[in-house]
């Protein structure tokens, strides 16, 4: 009798969309009878367990398609190596309100200094907390646009810029764009203007963008939509990948 009733909920929990009470029903009624569960702690206990993992799979696929370099985290980033940077400013973004809100971040600095890696554990975290994230460095972005222009696809290919719930821009200034390739970003910033939240890094201040994009205008353009509302957190620090020489060469100066 009791066989019979296994294998019907297994049944009933697989066409319920339920896999992991289907697969672990007797690993779940094995914990109730040892903790001497009632009825409703035993339907929290299968419930909440199904949430989890489920919530962990979606987690899981929405990492893969944000295409981030890796998944560093705030807990792996050392705030006491960047004294300047208030890890409370950072710690604000992570409650992820500015997704809500639909504002920008942006992180500015010299190379080093762990911009990509706080870009990367928001996104990270936007991930864990059920927002879908792409991620791509600006010039993927513009050369990955300018191909599907030519080919006049650019509509299409555009939508992998706008779908996500947060487009992370790495690295805005290393190279110089052309007026064209400007007008790429422009129209990525200005149809994600209030609707669609960036997160950002850039080794150039605001006010080189003008540099940056061969054409003040447009930089003017693409700063006023994007700084609107933005949270800007600029890392003036040391070099965290030199860091060992940096100490190395503080040793060899002491010893002068
Ligand atoms: P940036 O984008 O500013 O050039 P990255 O984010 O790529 O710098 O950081 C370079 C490397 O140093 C990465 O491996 C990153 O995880 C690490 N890193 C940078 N700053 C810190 C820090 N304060 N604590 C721990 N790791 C850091
Ligand atoms: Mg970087």
């Amino acid at each position: 009798m009791s066989e019979l009733v296994t294998h019907r909920i297994r049944a009933t929990a697989a066409k319920l969309g339920l896999p992991h009470l289907a697969c672990s029903l007797d690993h779940l009624t094995g914990r109730a009878d040892a903790g001497r569960m009632g009825y409703l702690d035993f339907l929290d206990l299968a419930l909440s367990e199904e949430l989890a993992v489920r919530d962990d799979r979606r987690f899981h696929t929405a990492l893969r398609l944000s295409k981030l370099p890796h998944h560093k985290t705030l807990d792996d980033y050392d705030f006491a190596f960047q004294p300047d940077l208030d890890p409370r400013k950072v710690k604000d973004l992570a409650t992820l309100a500015f997704i809500e809100a639909r504002s920008n971040a942006a992180f500015l600095g010299p190379p080093g200094v762990g911009k990509t890696h706080l870009a990367v554990a928001l996104a990270v975290a936007a991930c864990r907390a059920g927002y879908s994230v792409y991620f791509t460095t600006l010039d993927d972005m513009v050369r990955n646009l300018r191909a599907a222009d030519t080919a006049g696809r650019l509509t299409i290919k555009m939508r992998t810029y706008l779908r996500s719930s947060v487009l992370v821009i790495d690295e805005v200034g290393y190279q110089t764009l052309t007026r064209d390739d400007a007008n790429l970003l422009f129209q990525v910033v200005s149809k994600r203007y209030e609707k669609g939240p960036i997160l950002l890094t850039s080794n150039k201040t605001y006010s080189e963008w003008g540099q940056v994009f061969s054409d003040d205008v447009l930089a003017t353009a693409i700063l006023d939509r994007l700084l609107h509302h933005c949270t800007t957190l600029p890392i003036n620090g040391p070099s965290y990948r030199l860091r060992n020489q940096l100490s190395t060469l503080e040793g060899a100066l002491a010893g002068i």
